[in-house]
């Protein structure tokens, strides 16, 4: 049964820091279904200035809100300012989408008159967040989908409430109407409550595979509703030969621990060439046992905050724990300095010798190991999954990176650089269970809109050419 109230607590000290009341869906949905039409039938030169002026009162209030999202989530307060940058940046990338990917076109056709191509929005989007990212990826779906005439109903992670509230905020203070950008407070039960409703017309998710097959599934019969579904991964950092064994172990760390591990684009497995072993994986360990873990405003500065919850810590040590009894071998164990709060050290584990190594994705700091001796043992190794959402090759040469391009099956493929830290610029999704082939980010402008194509006359015109008998 779950309670009439949701409460969020800080996972860096166990605190309580918001609670709020579960919102009454139909209420919420009715509301944005009234609103909607007037938004719908705006210029678009107003609705870009209305979220420009939203950009504004998040540049405004940016450090009130980088700190909320330190407190909510525990990330350190570095990492929550560049989010708060992300939200502002969405604002003029989702105008410029919007402009290449669903503007206006007129073709002129002198016997036809004039065939166009117009976009038009769908209707009331629901759109379901993470708490990872609880402010820039909702907003990634929000921004292009407002710009597009769309109204929202936002639920934010049942973890993240506070920040979703502050964010719908921003939305308020810049004068978009509080009907047109409303907030849902609740879990997965009010999830599926809009997924399930019939004044819904799209649902936008980021989140867990798991909850997003489950709305795939229940939206199967409703090839009507627009469904973007933005999942996990089970990433792979292939490591070949290179004598820059320090930067390439700071791309592993840099892949595996941002965000203590909590990013869809973690690298989860580096896949590392037999001969570059040892020589990478000491520097790794070397750079993981310096790694600060820290509260988001301590000083000095640490390099990753808590996981979510001690539920999350406890799963994540059991997975450890799992390997580890199944023939992993530890480089650096999972280590939890205080039982009641999810602090949680970044663990290493050589999975090289584990039979049917589970192809699950384990959201926080566990990076695995494995061991191949040739270059087509490490792609079908880094293909060997379900997800698809972004793979890296660290080192090797440009040859090995095109075989590695053209083979990898994933959305964001990257060489010498970090599986994470995805450009808002470029399209941003993934294949396999990472994603239904709607990808977000600069591509978001296309799920937000569908296309309508006219040909257009003045007057009515038209001529038979053939078929037809002589008139009497
Ligand atoms: P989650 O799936 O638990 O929850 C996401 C949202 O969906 C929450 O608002 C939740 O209340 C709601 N929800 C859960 N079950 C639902 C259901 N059956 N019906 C409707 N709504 C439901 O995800 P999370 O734990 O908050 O976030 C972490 C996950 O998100 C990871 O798997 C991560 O990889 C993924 N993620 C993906 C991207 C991406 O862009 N591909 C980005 C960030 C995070």
């Amino acid at each position: 049964m779950s309670t009439s109230q949701i409460i969020s607590y800080e996972p860096a000290t166990g605190e309580e820091l918001w609670r709020g009341r579960r919102s009454n869906v139909d209420e919420v949905v009715a509301r944005a279904r009234r609103a909607w039409p007037a938004w719908a039938a705006q210029p678009l030169s107003t609705r870009m200035e209305m979220v420009r002026r939203f950009a504004n009162e998040v540049r405004k209030d940016a450090e009130k809100l980088a700190t909320l999202i330190a407190r909510e989530t525990g990330k350190p307060m570095w990492e929550a300012r560049t989010e708060v940058e992300s939200v502002v940046n969405k604002v003029e990338i989702s105008i410029r989408a919007y402009a290449e990917r669903t503007s206006q076109r007129k073709l002129d056709n002198a016997m036809q008159g004039t065939a166009s191509l117009r976009h038009k929005p769908h209707g009331i989007m629901a759109v379901l967040g993470p708490y990872n990212f609880p402010a820039h990826l909702p907003n990634g779906h929000i921004v292009p989908a407002l710009i597009a005439g769309n109204a929202i109903v936002f639920k934010p992670s049942e973890k993240t409430p506070a920040v979703g509230e502050a964010l719908v905020q921003c939305f308020h203070r810049a004068g978009i109407s509080a009907a047109l950008v409303q907030l849902v407070i609740g879990g997965p039960e009010e999830g599926q409550a809009l997924v399930a409703h019939e004044g819904i017309d799209g649902v936008l998710f980021t989140g867990s595979a798991n909850a997003g097959i489950a709305i795939n599934r229940k939206l199967a019969a409703r090839p009507d509703k627009i469904l973007a579904l933005e999942m996990g991964g089970n990433n792979p950092i292939v490591l070949w030969d290179t004598p820059k064994t320090t930067d390439a172990a700071a791309l592993v760390i840099q892949s595996a621990f941002t965000s203590a591990g909590q990013r869809c684009t973690a690298g989860r497995r580096l896949i590392i060439k037999a001969s570059m072993y040892d020589a990478v994986i000491a520097e790794v360990k070397r750079l993981a046992d310096r790694m600060i873990v820290g509260a988001p405003f301590d000083e000095p500065a640490p390099f990753m905050g808590p996981v979510i919850d001690n539920q999350a810590a406890d799963g994540l040590t059991e997975s450890f724990l799992y390997l580890l009894s199944h023939g992993g071998k530890a480089i650096k164990h999972m280590t939890r300095p205080r039982d009641d709060l999810p602090f949680l050290s970044p663990a290493i584990i050589d999975v090289t010798g584990v039979k049917d190594r589970p192809d699950v994705e384990l959201f926080g700091p566990l990076l695995q190991v494995i061991k191949v001796d040739d270059f087509d043992e490490a792609i079908a190794e880094a293909n060997n999954t379900r997800f698809g959402l972004s793979a890296s090759l660290v080192g090797g040469t440009p040859a090995e990176y095109n075989r590695f391009w053209a083979n990898i099956r994933a959305g964001v493929i990257n060489w010498n650089r970090p599986t994470n830290g995805a450009s808002s610029a470029a399209p941003f999704g993934g294949v396999g269970l990472s994603g239904n082939h709607r990808p977000s980010a600069y591509y978001a402008a296309d799920y937000c809109a569908y296309p309508v194509a006219s040909t257009e006359m003045e007057q009515p015109r038209a001529m038979f050419g053939v078929g037809l008998r002589e008139e009497k």
